[in-house]
C-alpha cells in the first residue's frame, strides 16, 4: 500500500514517484506498483505465460521510481531471442547477436533483450562477445550504475540487488561493482555518469568520481557519435552547466580536437535557454569563433542543420541588431528568417548581449512591423530580378550579382523603392555615376 506524498529534495527536484511515497512494510516486503503501458505489461504476461521470466528494466524503472516519465520501456527476459520471436507475431531483429528483439505492439515498439553477461571488453568500449544467461542477477550486474540496474515486474516486484533505490533516495550515481573496472571496460560510462548527474541533479559517489578522474584519457577510445549523444543529452538537461565537469575531470582533451578551446570559466548556460539542440550547443560554444564552433560540431558528427544554426548564432549573438528599422532589416537580410528568429530568441537569454531587455523588445516590435508590411529583406523579393537585368542589356556575371546586391542595399534603407521602375532609375543613376 502506498500513500502518495509530494516531496522536494534539497536540489529542488520534485518527486511524486514511488520513492516519495511512504511504503508500508507488508511481511517485510515493500509492495508497490509501477504503472507501465498496457502493451509492456502484455509483453511481460505473454512471456510469463510461456514459462519465461520477464521484467521492465533500467531507465524506465529508475524514472518511474523518481516520478519522471520514462522515454522508453526496455524489457529483459530469460527467453532466448528465437523464443521471444516465437511468442510474438510482429518482431524485428534489432540486435539479435546481442540478444535484442524489437516487439511491435500497435504503434509502439519495445526492445526485449535476453539476460546476458558481457564477455571480456576490448578497446575500452565493446565486449568481445556476449553470453546469454538464465540468471537475472548476472544481467543486472553488467549494467552501469546502481540506479540503472533495477528490474520490476508486477508479479515479483522490484529486483534491486545493488541498492539502486537507496541511491535514488540519496541522489547518488554509483557504479555497479568496482568503478575502475567498470570504466576500464567501457569508457563511455564516464560521460554517462556526468550526463545522468545533469539530468537528475544527483551527485557522483566519491569512488566513482575518483575512478572517472583517473581513467579520463580512455575516453579517446569512444566513438565521436556516442560522445556527442551523451554531451547533447547533458546539454539538454536541467543542469547544462554541469558540462564543466567534463573539463574539471580532465576528459575535455579526449572529446575531440578543439574542444579545449572552450574555456571552462566561460561556461555558463542559462537554464532558460530552450532545451533544443542548436540553442544549447550555441550557448556552450558562443565564445568561440564561428569556424571553431563549426569544426567541433562537425567532428562530433552533429547534423548539418544544427551546425548551420549554431554557426550563425555564434557569429551574430554579440552584434547589435537595432536600434532602428534600417539596421534590423540589414541584419535580417544576412540570414534566412528562421535563423533571425533563432538569434532573437537566443539573445533574450544571453546576459552578455549588447542590447538591454527593453531594446530587445523594441527590436522584436520593429521586426514584426517589417514582416507585416512585407518589406523586402532578401534578393528573393527584390522587385528586379537577374533576368530583368539581362533583358535590360546586362551581361550575366559577377557585375550583375553586384548590381542586385547594391539595389538590395538601397531597398533595405528605403523599402518604398522596391518597385521595378524605381530600381531601374537607381541603376541608371549608378551607371551615370560610374561613367
Ligand atoms: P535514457 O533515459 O537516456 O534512455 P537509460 O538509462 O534508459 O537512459 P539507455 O542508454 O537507454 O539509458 O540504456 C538502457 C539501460 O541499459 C541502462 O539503464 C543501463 O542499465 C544499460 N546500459 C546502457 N548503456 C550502458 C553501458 N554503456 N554500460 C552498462 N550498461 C548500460
Ligand atoms: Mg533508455
Amino acid at each position: 500500500m502506498c500513500v502518495l506524498r509530494e516531496t522536494s529534495r534539497e536540489d529542488g527536484v520534485l518527486g511524486t514517484g514511488i520513492l516519495s511515497m511512504e511504503m508500508e512494510q507488508e511481511k517485510g516486503k515493500e509492495s508497490f506498483h509501477i504503472a507501465m503501458p498496457a502493451q509492456a505489461e502484455a509483453i511481460l504476461e505473454a512471456l510469463n505465460h510461456r514459462g519465461f521470466e520477464a521484467y521492465i528494466v533500467g531507465g524506465c524503472v529508475r524514472d518511474s521510481l523518481l516520478g519522471r516519465v520514462p522515454g522508453d520501456w526496455d524489457i529483459t527476459t530469460s527467453a532466448l531471442p528465437g523464443q521471444v520471436k516465437s511468442v510474438f507475431r510482429r518482431t524485428v531483429d534489432t540486435g539479435i547477436a546481442h540478444g535484442t528483439v524489437t516487439v511491435l505492439k500497435g504503434r509502439e515498439a519495445y526492445e526485449v533483450t535476453t539476460y546476458r553477461i558481457d564477455g571480456e571488453y576490448e578497446d575500452n568500449r565493446h565486449p568481445k562477445n556476449v553470453v546469454f544467461t538464465s540468471n537475472l542477477a548476472e544481467d543486472l550486474k553488467r549494467r552501469d550504475f546502481t540506479i540503472n540496474a533495477m528490474a520490476y515486474s508486477p508479479g515479483t516486484g522490484l529486483m534491486d540487488l545493488f541498492d539502486g533505490a537507496g541511491d535514488l533516495k540519496r541522489g547518488l550515481i554509483r557504479c555497479v561493482g568496482d568503478p575502475t573496472e567498470r570504466f576500464t571496460e567501457d569508457a563511455l560510462r564516464m560521460l554517462r555518469a556526468i550526463r545522468f548527474r545533469a539530468q537528475l541533479g544527483f551527485d557522483i559517489e566519491e569512488a566513482t568520481r575518483q575512478a572517472l578522474r583517473n581513467l579520463a584519457p580512455s575516453l579517446v577510445h569512444v566513438s565521436k557519435e556516442r560522445i556527442q549523444t551523451e554531451l547533447t543529452k547533458l546539454l539538454l538537461s536541467d543542469h547544462p552547466d554541469y558540462i564543466r565537469e567534463v573539463f574539471d575531470d580532465s576528459m575535455a582533451p579526449y572529446v575531440c580536437a578543439g574542444f579545449c578551446r572552450i574555456r571552462p570559466e566561460n561556461i555558463s548556460i542559462d537554464g532558460r535557454v530552450p532545451p533544443v539542440r542548436h540553442f544549447r550547443w550555441a550557448a556552450l560554444l558562443r565564445h568561440l569563433t564561428e569556424e571553431e564552433a563549426g569544426k567541433i560540431l562537425k567532428e562530433l558528427k552533429l547534423d548539418n542543420d544544427t551546425i548551420l544554426r549554431v554557426r550563425s548564432l555564434t557569429r551574430w549573438w554579440r552584434i547589435p541588431v537595432g536600434p532602428d528599422e534600417i539596421s534590423v532589416r540589414k541584419v535580417m537580410s544576412q540570414m534566412p528568417r528562421r535563423q533571425f528568429d533563432d538569434l532573437m530568441l537566443f539573445k533574450r537569454f544571453s546576459s552578455e548581449r549588447p542590447e538591454t531587455d527593453e531594446e530587445l523588445s523594441r527590436i522584436q516590435e520593429l521586426t514584426d512591423r517589417i514582416r507585416e508590411r512585407g518589406d523586402c529583406v532578401s534578393l528573393k523579393t527584390l522587385a528586379l530580378t537577374g533576368r530583368d537585368l539581362i533583358e535590360l542589356g546586362m551581361e550575366p556575371g559577377p557585375a550583375l550579382g553586384e548590381a542586385l546586391e547594391s539595389l538590395l542595399g538601397i531597398v533595405l534603407e528605403h523599402p518604398e523603392k522596391n518597385q521595378k521602375e524605381a530600381l531601374v532609375q537607381e541603376l541608371k543613376k549608378d551607371h551615370k555615376k560610374s561613367t
